[in-house]
């Protein structure tokens, strides 16, 4: 087995050539760009500092920014060190997941990206109270409440990234860090365990239903059962992790361990039987807490709870920490997406909330009808501002309602029941084939099997008119063929050179 302690890539073939040179001309012209941005030297902009941490292709340093004085990590991977393909594209896409997260609460902050002759460089928030990993060595074990505010943290994530199509892949204590110490007068630190951040998401990967999982990736003591059997596997994977680490959190050991990595994964294939929860601690534990472990463990995937169900468990509840609808929570990731989105990605995607049957979007329906909204069934952008600060959110009034205008399609000052329904759909929903398939054809009048610049310009007629239209229409085409490689733009990669094939319609 090549698992090892430490974590391994994935390490997919690089494509033959002629392949490359078809789908993308532009690719082999810049061999050596890993995130295909102009060079900048860092060390214009930040004063590197000490080293943070490291791992197999990247070193951490603290950093300052010379204008503001302001402390930030810097990711710096070493461009040598990515020798095929799939490594190049994980970085591509930890880039990419970074940038998706943008506004959640629990996952560390992207600021910029740099890219030089030798390294590509993440510069992102600094976390200054360190690992959980590092706690959790030192304090053994914890409290049920503090464990519940730990793993609801680490939870949300997964619910975010689940909800996006990603599976994390390498959850684990040491790619959680606290943003700040708390100190208590002369005490020593204690640790803000509310504030906990995910770093490290160069092992994620989108979920692609129709494919399953055969690599073998992960750190031996969290990795899930059906990752050992190489028979495919998907977003389970994570839930397992989370349910070693609230394993850990409750008990200061883990479950599945061995002298040698072979013990290890002896121990977890053999998870229902080996599974101990009578010895201490377990007696002085909640039964909804076994409750929680024990299903997250379940040796077959499909008896795992998803990641909403973790949140709203009994025992979390019990802590004061449940959260009851977790798709709020990604409200604010949606619409930022939105947001950035140009005219034209945003019609199709309000051609697509057209078109979905309305039994999948229930759940939607409820929220939307729930707290935030008046009778008349709009929401307006003071209603969404209170709705977001409710839940935790910390954006000034300005960006709320730049969110808002994003959102209003129709430009009456509100986001009405379609428009909400158009930025909340979920990658699921919206990357079904049939519907890209409409929505494709809906914009390629002439069935040409291609969408042209003059569709373009009949879809967005109605909504501007001249130097905006043309401007918006060049924009567009611009983006395209830059991006239309291997670019995934969620939830909305729009190519125009595409064929009537049904694999590659709308949305890439
Ligand atoms: P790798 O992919 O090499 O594992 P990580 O992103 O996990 O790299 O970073 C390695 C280590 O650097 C982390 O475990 C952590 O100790 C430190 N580190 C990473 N990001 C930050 C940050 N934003 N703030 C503080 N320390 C960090
Ligand atoms: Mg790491």
């Amino acid at each position: 087995m090549d698992i090892s302690t430490t974590t391994t890539s994935s390490t997919t073939p690089p494509p033959p050539l002629e392949e490359l040179r078809q789908k993308n001309p532009a690719a082999l012209t810049r061999v050596d760009s890993i995130l295909g941005i102009p060079r900048k030297d860092i060390n214009e902009t930040y004063k590197m500092g000490r080293e943070l941490g490291r791992g197999k292709f990247a070193v951490t340093y603290l950093c300052v920014e010379k204008s503001t004085g302001k402390k930030y990590a810097c990711k710096s991977i070493k461009k040598v060190r990515l020798v095929t393909e799939g490594e190049k594209q994980d970085v591509m896409r930890e880039v990419k997941i970074m940038k998706l997260l943008t506004g959640q609460r629990n996952v560390v902050e992207l600021r910029d990206t740099f890219e030089d002759k030798q390294c590509v460089h993440l510069v992102m928030e600094y976390c200054e109270g360190g690992e959980l990993f590092e706690k959790m060595k030192s304090k053994g074990r914890y409290s049920e409440r503090i464990a519940a505010q730990i793993i609801s943290s680490i939870m949300k994530v997964v619910y975010c990234l689940h909800y996006m199509g990603v599976m994390h892949r390498d959850l684990k204590p040491e790619n959680f860090l606290l943003a700040r110490r708390k100190i208590l007068g002369f005490l020593p630190c204690f640790a803000d365990y509310t504030l906990l951040k995910a770093i490290d998401f160069g092992l994620s990967t989108f979920i692609d239903e129709g494919k399953p999982n055969q690599e073998k990736v992960g750190t031996a003591f969290y990795v899930a059962p059906e990752v050992l059997r190489r028979q495919g596997y998907g977003k389970e994977v994570d839930i397992w992790s989370a349910g070693v680490i609230l394993y850990m959190l409750l008990t200061g050991v883990p479950p599945f361990y061995g002298e040698k990595e072979r013990d290890i994964f002896y121990a977890i294939l053999s998870a229902d039987s080996v599974l101990d929860m009578k010895n201490h601690p377990w007696p002085s534990i909640s039964n909804n807490a076994k409750e929680l472990v024990k299903k997250m463990l379940s040796v077959d995937p499909t008896n795992r709870p998803s990641a909403a169900a973790v949140l709203k468990h009994e025992w979390l509840k019990g802590n004061g920490v449940a959260v009851e609808n977790p798709r709020e929570s990604v409200l604010l990731y949606q619409m930022r997406c939105f947001r950035g989105m140009n005219k034209f990605k945003r019609l199709a995607l309000e051609v697509i909330a057209d078109i979905v049957p309305p039994e999948e979007l229930e759940e939607l329906r409820a929220m939307f009808t729930k707290d935030g909204t008046d009778e008349s069934g709009t929401i307006s952008h003071e209603e969404l501002a209170a709705w977001l600060g409710k839940h935790g959110s910390d954006l000034r009034p300005d960006e709320v309602k730049g969110i808002v205008e994003a959102a209003d399609v129709n430009g009456d000052g509100y986001i009405n029941y379609k428009e909400f329904i158009t930025v909340m759909m979920n990658y699921e929903t919206l990357h079904k084939e049939e519907h890209l398939l409409k929505a494709f054809k809906h914009f390629d009048k002439d069935e040409s099997g291609f969408i042209t610049k003059e569709e373009v310009r009949m879809a967005l007629e109605k909504h501007m008119t001249g130097d905006e239209l043309t401007q918006t229409i060049e924009d567009i085409f611009a983006e395209v063929n830059e991006t239309g490689d291997s670019d995934y733009d969620l939830p909305s990669n729009i190519s125009t050179e595409i064929s009537d094939r049904s694999d590659s319609t709308l949305m890439q």
